[in-house]
C-alpha cells in the first residue's frame, strides 16, 4: 500500500468539471509519483487552470475520482477537502501579497494565524524559506519595495510555508518582465532538485523542457498526448501537438 501511494502519489481517474453547464474539463486521468515534476501545457483556454482548481476542490469535479497518497478526497465532504488541501499549494500568475507586510509577516501569517502556531517559530521558519528563495537580504521588504520577481519568490515561499506535499504553480511567471523571469525559474529548478513534487502550468518550454520529468499536453479540457519531454517536443503523435509547438517554439 504505502509502495502504491508513493507510485502514484496524485492519481486523477476521469476526472470531468464544469463552468456552468459548460463541460471544459473532460475525462482526465493522470498519475504523479512523489518527486515527479509534471508540466501541463496547451492553449489558452485549455483547461489547465480549471485542472488545478479542480484539485483543490475550486471547482467539483462533476464525474470522476482523485487520489491523494492512496485515499480517495471527497469534495463533498468538507473534513476531507480541508484535509486534501492542506497537502497542495498554489501560486498563481498573481501574487497578491498583502501589501502592509514584510516579505516575513507574508510568509508567516498563514501558520501563525491558520495554524495557531507561535509567532517566534514561525517567523524563524519563515526566514528560512525565504533564504531558500534567494531573498534573505529582503525580509523586512515590503511588496512595494521588491520587484516582480522578488515578489513572486515571496508567494512561492509563502506556498512552502504550508509544507505542502505537492506544489501547483500556474504560469507564475508570465506577468514578469522577462528579465525577471530567470530567478524565479531558478527557484523551481531548485526545489525540483531537492525533490519537491510538482504540477507546472508554464509556456516556458526551454524550462519545462529541462525541468519537468513528464509533460502533459491539453487541448479543449483533454489530456492529448503525455510523454517525456523528449516524446514531446521532438516526437509529436498528434497533429493538435504539432500545431501547437510550430506555434510556441
Ligand atoms: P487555461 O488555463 O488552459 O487557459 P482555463 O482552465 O482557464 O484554461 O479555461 C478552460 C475553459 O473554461 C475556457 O473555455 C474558459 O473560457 C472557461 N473558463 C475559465 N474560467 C471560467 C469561469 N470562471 N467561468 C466560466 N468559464 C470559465
Ligand atoms: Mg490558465
Amino acid at each position: 500500500m504505502e509502495r502504491e501511494a508513493q507510485l502514484s502519489f496524485l492519481e486523477l481517474q476521469g476526472v470531468s468539471a464544469n463552468y456552468g453547464r459548460q463541460e471544459v474539463l473532460t475525462d482526465v486521468s493522470v498519475s504523479i509519483a512523489k518527486g515527479e515534476v509534471v508540466a501541463l501545457i496547451g492553449p489558452s483556454g485549455s483547461g489547465k487552470s480549471t485542472l488545478l482548481r479542480t484539485l483543490i476542490g475550486l471547482n467539483k469535479p462533476t464525474r470522476g475520482t482523485v487520489r491523494l497518497a492512496g485515499e480517495t478526497i471527497g469534495y463533498d465532504q468538507a473534513k476531507s477537502l480541508r484535509r486534501a488541501r492542506e497537502q497542495f499549494a498554489i501560486v498563481f500568475q498573481q501574487y497578491n501579497l498583502f501589501q502592509n507586510m514584510t516579505a516575513l509577516r507574508n510568509v508567516a501569517i498563514a501558520p501563525q494565524i491558520v495554524k495557531k502556531r507561535p509567532k517566534a517559530e514561525v517567523e524563524a521558519e519563515a526566514a528560512k524559506l525565504l533564504e531558500r528563495v534567494g531573498l534573505g537580504a529582503k525580509l523586512g521588504a515590503y511588496p512595494d519595495e521588491l520587484s516582480g520577481g522578488q515578489q513572486q519568490r515571496v508567494a512561492i515561499a509563502r506556498a512552502l510555508a504550508q509544507h505542502p506535499a505537492i506544489l501547483l504553480l500556474d504560469e507564475i511567471t508570465a506577468a514578469l518582465d522577462p528579465e525577471l523571469v530567470t530567478e524565479v525559474l531558478d527557484t523551481i529548478r531548485g526545489l525540483a532538485a531537492e525533490g519537491m513534487t510538482m504540477l507546472v502550468v508554464s509556456h516556458e518550454m526551454a524550462f519545462v523542457r529541462e525541468v519537468a520529468t513528464r509533460v502533459i499536453f491539453m487541448d479543449r479540457g483533454r489530456i492529448v498526448e503525455t510523454g517525456s519531454p523528449k516524446d514531446i517536443f521532438e516526437n509529436p503523435q498528434t497533429e493538435r501537438l504539432r500545431d501547437f509547438t510550430a506555434k510556441i517554439l
